[in-house]
């Protein structure tokens, strides 16, 4: 129930603060699942856009704070992407509200149960200056990769050493300390702002929780290290450390699975382009007909929103499901972690969000990538070029490319990549096994959270 205080055997509570995207929000609810089993209370606080049903985490205590900007974008999303950062500014007075109040009733509770610290993401950029106002301990959660906080924390360096803003002529430069990225793959100079303000909230955090592995991304998380000076945690992939943390908060088509039963071993592409990405409908239509064209089983996600500016279903062509037939199967929203463990599925067609990117890393699935925003393009670049476990698929491709590609990778490419992700699966698994990286770490982090 809403505010009612769940105590946990510690008694030690942890409040935590996603950005309120799927996305953000999964390996937030994994870090809370995770905490909880090592005893801490846990709240959540959220807000009206994207909320996560209580019921769902019965164990979880859970605060929401209202803001009528945010409500008024969950009702009709304007297609500029920055317009979500400005209604989320919007939250800082309803959150720092909803914190002060978190704290007064937790002290005048009976139970004396002290609250450690925040954790929150960082793109709320208010978050660490009304956490210190109130001299509460505040951890950010990085819900992407190393490599591309690497790239932000790295970017007043790359601007002096002339590689931003990028210049068209200067595109296909590799950058030396940043490999296997080019400049072609920095982010966008629209982003710059905003992730400056990220960056902030990072630097002047207590520590940071990284949703990677020492063995995934080593060099980047030592990189990382020497440029922040505060204690780094990467303790991922979160969804692998407790089997029964089912955080999915959407319903889930299961027809992906029991359509998945019926086909053949590894035979299956699976496509989808995560919670919030969209296409236009070219590329929606081109993808439709590659797809059929290329006579490979495909478990497709259709998701409302993913065309710009109409609904998706209705945009496919007329009598392509007669055309497909039992050769794919279209959903709404699967069941993706199950999907991609699912013994019939044999390649992820995926727009390289990084939950995505290490869910199909975790249950050694290969790559077809299209980035689409963002930290995908990082994702996608460390995939194809730098662990090259996938292949990409260029923007805009048109259907006979796009036949050429699953074909290529469902067909033709398998052996090496295949070995090579089957090796880094293998290190996800064990990495969260006592003894393992990620397990060593998150006892460093649970000894820091009780020291506040
Ligand atoms: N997801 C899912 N079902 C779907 C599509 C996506 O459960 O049909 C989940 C997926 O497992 C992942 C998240 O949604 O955990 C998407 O996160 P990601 O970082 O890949 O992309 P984003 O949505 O943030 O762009």
């Amino acid at each position: 129930m809403e505010g009612e205080m769940k105590q946990s055997k510690l008694g030690r509570r942890l409040l935590l603060f996603p950005a309120p995207f799927h996305g953000h929000i999964n390996p937030m609810l994994h870090l809370a699942t995770l905490l909880y089993s090592k005893g801490f209370s846990i709240t959540i606080i959220q807000t009206v856009h994207n909320p996560i049903n209580p019921t769902h985490f019965p164990h979880f205590t859970f605060h929401s704070f209202y803001s009528s900007l945010l409500e008024l974008y969950s009702k009709s999303p304007p297609s500029d992407p920055l317009a979500f950062t400005s209604a989320m500014n919007n939250c800082s007075e309803p959150f720092r509200d909803c914190l002060s109040q978190i704290l007064c009733d937790a002290t005048a509770a009976a139970d004396n149960e002290p609250i450690a610290a925040l954790i929150a993401d960082p793109i709320w950029k208010f978050a660490g200056s009304i956490a210190a106002s109130f001299n509460l301990p505040r951890m950010a959660l990085r819900t992407g990769g190393v490599l591309s906080l690497l790239v932000y924390l790295s970017m007043p360096s790359l601007r002096e050493k002339g590689y931003l803003p990028p210049q068209d002529h200067k595109l296909d430069e590799p950058l030396p300390e940043l490999p296997p990225l080019k400049v072609r793959d920095l982010p966008l100079p629209l982003l710059h702002e905003l992730l400056e303000t990220v960056v902030h909230e990072f630097k002047t955090s207590q520590g940071v929780i990284c949703n990677s592995f020492e063995e995934l991304e080593d060099s980047s998380i030592a990189q990382v290290h020497q440029i922040l000076p505060i204690p780094i945690f990467p303790i991922g992939p979160l969804h692998k450390h407790t089997p029964t943390s089912d955080t999915n908060y959407w319903a889930q088509d299961q027809t992906s699975i029991t359509w998945l039963n019926n086909q053949a071993p590894k035979s299956v592409l699976y496509v989808s382009f995560g919670s919030v990405e969209a296409i236009s409908r070219t590329e929606f239509l081109e993808l439709a007909w590659g797809l059929l064209d290329s006579m490979v089983p495909f478990l497709w996600v259709v998701r409302p929103g993913m065309i710009q500016g109409t609904k998706a279903y209705d945009s496919l062509p007329e009598g392509y499901l007669e055309m497909v037939g039992e050769r794919g199967h279209i959903v709404t929203w699967a069941p993706q972690l199950e999907v991609l463990s699912h013994p019939a599925v044999g390649g992820f067609w995926t727009h390289n969000g990084w939950n995505s990117t290490l869910e199909s890393i975790c249950e050694g699935v290969p790559m077809l990538c299209q980035p689409i925003n963002t930290d995908q393009y990082t994702n996608a670049k460390l995939v194809s070029d730098g662990w090259k476990i996938g292949l990409k698929v260029e923007k805009k491709v048109k259907r006979e490319e796009i036949v050429r590609s699953i074909r290529k990778l469902m067909l033709e490419d398998g052996g090496e990549m295949k070995s090579r992700i089957t090796t880094l699966k293998e290190k996800a698994t064990f990495c969260v096994k006592e003894g393992g990286s990620s397990y060593t770490s998150l006892e460093k982090l649970t000894k820091l959270l009780l020291s506040f």
